[in-house]
């Protein structure tokens, strides 16, 4: 009995799908690819300037100046 039907259930050793956190789109997870877990250089550079430019802001300490200052004490 061997069975020659297409195998639609996850190989054993395959990538799985994941999906894109920016667009949401599927995409085979890829140790090659740079970008992951985003799909695309385009997503991933979209989604941290997302980060940079509003959550940093809003997550911003109020004590900002402490972080510049060297972090021991004389
Ligand atoms: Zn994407």
């Amino acid at each position: 009995m061997m069975p020659n039907m297409p195998v639609l259930s996850p190989v054993k050793g395959a990538p799985p799908i994941v999906a894109c956190p920016y667009c949401a789109k599927e995409h085979q997870w890829d140790t090659n690819n740079r970008f992951r877990p985003f799909c695309s250089e385009r997503c991933k550079m979209i989604d941290l300037g997302k980060w940079a430019n509003e959550d940093y802001r809003v997550a911003q300490p109020a004590d900002e100046q402490d972080f510049t200052e060297p972090p021991h004490q004389a």
